[in-house]
């Protein structure tokens, strides 16, 4: 029995560039941040591979800078997404790992692990971070954790959102349920302030983190939360305004010693960890310093940045996040002076910059800072888990109605995009539409394929996104009515789209005259990864964790022998009689000790010469004592 009770629910903010998991405690009737072993609240969402081992977490982000090329982070940028897709295309020349096209498009990572070369899927990455969040958990709760809310940002599409679960089921965790990221951080502050939600408030979420960017309009009231829009961009972040200092001191470096470092991984990759760095410290200073020994080809690089520079750099990223926000409040048909309260999240909404456009565009009202940024959203993830777990009484219970963040419709004739739930509809929802097919053989729309004297069949398309051309959304899906009765004049259709509580999407469509049916539930299942193939990297995942172990048991050998050598040492400074029988002893283990670590020493090699040396020892200690 664990220390808070078995089987708690943990809420996972599995962010683009660090994540964050919470648990509620039912016996205290609070949420708890948990710390890695670190002691840090959050932890880099960066896998690393090496000859030895494979690293998770702030081990993983530490040695970066020297083995750049299997060191993977973004890879939430990657998931769901296809190899051709523009925006993988755009961010690869920016990767220092090495992306390729996997079967049927899918990105595939690819990194060199105990000297072979391996291809991950981002999916596995995904789901390596997920473990390393579920071990900080079990290690702090004292006892095993399955079940898991996954949080994703509310632009996330449907692909994204179940490759996501796939990443979950890889790790072994239940995942109850993905929610949006501002929706939990709206939970976070429902509860914070939950004194002020008595009449109902309007609340508006900034989450501005690494790698995406997400906003919400939320209305509280007692105990129900509903999300009126949402809007956002999954590829603007904090990582983007690094790459901007980089770009920028990489022209300086190149004006001062005519040398250009935008091909080397490594130098890039130290350029931008300190980058990042600075960009921080210009949080709460005007100008900061950065520094690289030997940058490039032996020569050190030294600069100054100020914070004017710094924001003239990004200001139309900053800019871009402010028409978003008002995006966000025409959706929701609200006049910005109806916002009770603007509640900023993640780390890059500290930067003055954007407080200060973000304060000016809601006509100076206070921003609310109350809520840590880094913590708010795996804190409402956790509340979440705790009230779909069974048993737990005593949390604070709310009704959530969140939102579709895409609209989703068909393809009709000259394949225009026919919206049936626009974006922003409040789920579960259903709804159904009629339409009339026509008598001709037009094949290409969904309407047709009718013709008199024979049977006929109807092709239905589904497509999610904002394009009036349907082909230029995203496809998420297609079926046939057949079997349609012959007919001079159009059949009427009636199709239903019904979205539950999890965002999945089921299509159906019926003849009006003959309640001829067929439907789909949407499964993406072309991009998505087959169940066997969840199967294998479960599997994988598996022997992954017992190679980590293995490594650390040969650690933990090597590190007592050592200690054991250390003492040994310390006594013979005290006895000269067997002096050379505990020298020759020591000479040979550390012989042992140096071959370790490139494997020509098993672990069992080094704990039996470890007993030898004890029972050795013993006898001595008992002759000089
Ligand atoms: P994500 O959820 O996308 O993983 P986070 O919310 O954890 O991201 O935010 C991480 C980003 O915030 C990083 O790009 C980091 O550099 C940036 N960041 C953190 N602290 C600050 C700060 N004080 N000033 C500016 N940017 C910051
Ligand atoms: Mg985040």
């Amino acid at each position: 029995m664990g220390k808070y009770g078995e089987g708690c629910a943990i809420g996972i903010d599995l962010g683009t560039t660090y994540s964050c998991v919470a648990v509620w405690l039912e016996q205290h009737g609070r949420v708890d941040i948990i710390h890695n072993e670190q002691g840090n609240k959050v932890t880099p969402s960066i896998v690393a591979f090496t000859d030895d081992q494979r690293l998770i977490g702030a081990a993983a982000k530490n040695q970066a800078a020297t083995n750049p090329e299997n060191t993977v982070f973004d890879a939430k940028r990657l998931i769901g997404r296809k190899y051709s897709d523009p925006i993988i295309k755009n961010d690869m020349m920016l990767w220092p790992f090495k992306v390729i096209a996997g079967v049927d498009d899918k990105s595939m990572i690819v990194v060199k692990y105990h000297g072979k070369e391996k291809h991950l899927f981002a999916e596995e990455i995904s789901s390596m971070v997920l473990t390393k969040m579920q071990e900080i958990a079990e290690a702090y709760l004292e006892s095993p954790v399955k079940n898991a809310v996954i949080t994703v940002p509310a632009y996330f599409n449907d692909s994204q959102r179940k490759a996501t679960i796939d990443a979950g089921a890889i790790a072994g965790l239940n995942v109850m349920r993905i929610i949006n990221e501002p929706t939990a951080a709206a939970i976070a502050y429902g509860l914070d302030k939950r004194a002020n939600c008595k009449k109902q408030r309007n609340i508006f979420i900034f989450d501005l983190g690494g790698g995406t960017f997400d906003v919400s309009l939320l209305t509280i009231k007692g105990n129900e939360f509903k999300v009126k829009a949402t809007a956002g961009n999954t590829h603007l972040g904090g990582e983007d305004f690094n790459n901007r200092m980089v770009e920028y001191f990489v022209e300086e470096f190149r004006r001062k010693s005519e040398l250009d470092i935008s091909g080397n991984p490594k130098a890039l990759r130290r350029l931008r960890s300190v980058c990042e760095r600075a960009k921080r410290t210009l949080s709460w200073t005007t100008c900061t310093t950065i520094e690289v020994d030997s940058l490039f080809q032996g020569i050190d690089f030294c600069s100054s940045i100020t914070r004017a520079k710094f924001e003239e750099l990004n200001m139309n990223m900053f800019r871009e996040c402010i028409e978003t926000v008002d995006r966000c409040l025409s959706d929701a048909k609200m006049d910005k002076s109806s916002v009770h309260d603007v509640v900023l999240v993640g780390g890059s909404s500290r930067i003055p910059k954007l407080q200060e456009l973000l304060q000016d565009f809601f006509k100076g009202r206070d921003l609310c800072k109350s809520i840590n940024p880094d913590e708010a959203v795996a804190y409402g993830a956790a509340v979440q888990a705790a009230l779909l777990s069974e048993g737990i009484k005593n949390v604070p219970n709310f009704v959530l109605f969140d939102v579709t963040p895409l609209s989703l419709g068909i393809s009709v004739k000259g394949d225009i995009m026919n919206v049936v739930i626009p974006r922003n509809t409040t789920i579960p929802v259903k709804k159904t539409m009629g339409y009339h097919t026509r008598v001709d053989n037009q094949s290409r729309t969904w309407r047709s394929q009718v013709s008199e004297g024979y049977r006929a069949k109807t092709r239905i398309q589904v497509y999610e996104g904002e394009r009036a051309r349907a082909s230029d959304n995203n496809l998420l899906g297609s079926f046939h009515l057949s079997g349609l009765a012959p007919a001079t004049r159009g059949h009427i259709l009636d199709v239903t789209f019904a979205i539950d509580e999890n965002g999945r999407l089921t299509v159906s469509a019926k003849e009006r005259t003959t309640d001829n049916e067929n439907e789909i539930t949407i499964t993406n299942d072309r991009e998505r990864l087959r169940t066997e193939e969840i199967k294998r990297l479960i599997e994988e995942a598996e022997s992954f964790q017992a190679e980590d172990k293995k490594f650390l048991k040969k650690a933990n050998a090597m590190n007592a022998l050592d200690n054991y050598i250390y003492k040994m040492r310390n006594a013979l400074k005290s006895c000269s009689e067997e002096n050379e029988k505990i020298s020759s002893a020591i000479t040979k283990a550390t012989n042992l000790l140096d071959g370790g670590n490139n494997q020509l020493h098993e672990t069992e090699v080094l704990e039996d010469y470890l007993k030898e040396l004890e029972s050795m020892f013993q006898h001595i200690i008992g002759k000089i004592c």
